[in-house]
């Protein structure tokens, strides 16, 4: 563990608290004497995801975030939606109980909740991830997105316009 401030290795424990499944230590740096704060997350065990190439990698939650965010990126969402988000996949993957999961699996889990989050981000993350081949295909999964319009909640904003889905597909290409 390294100090956040002088870089250094050593620190001691001068607090630890355990809140449901994290455990919060607060730390003194040795060094330095500055103090931080870390949390410990049990993980209940390792899981892998299954790529489509086959090749096995194991699961980051650092990586699903930054995946999400970027689909998030400058959408009006409330603080730590996101954050809450990636949580309840994360859950749902252990709670499984599976060593293995196919990325197509945690794909779709992102893709059911994105769709209740914000449609936006939702096609982005879709047209990435199911690698739209065309502009067409991108529409007809607007359009299939404006047939489910009365399941939206009420807070959910506008269906994006032919202009809207443009933009996404250029955003895609850069
Ligand atoms: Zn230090």
């Amino acid at each position: 563990m390294y100090c956040p401030y002088c870089g250094r290795q050593e620190s001691k424990v001068i607090d630890s608290r355990g809140l449901d499944e994290v455990v919060r230590r607060r730390r003194k740096c040795l060094a330095c004497n500055a103090r931080f704060t870390t949390y410990e997350r049990i993980q209940p065990h390792d899981i892998f995801v299954i790529k489509k190439d086959g090749r096995r990698e194991e699961f980051s939650r650092d990586k699903l975030l930054s995946g999400i965010r970027k689909a998030c990126e400058k959408r009006p969402l409330p603080t730590g939606a996101i954050d809450k988000f990636v949580d309840a996949i994360e859950a749902e993957l252990y709670k499984a109980g599976k060593s293995e999961v196919p990325s197509s699996y945690i794909g779709d889990l992102v893709m059911e909740g994105l769709r209740k989050l914000d449609h936006i981000a939702y096609i982005r993350f879709a047209s990435v991830y199911r690698e739209f081949a065309d502009i067409g295909a991108l529409k007809q999964e607007v359009d299939s997105l404006a047939v489910r319009r009365e399941l939206a909640p009420a807070n959910q904003l506008p269906l994006p316009s032919s202009e809207v889905v443009n933009s996404i597909a250029g955003h895609k290409r850069r």
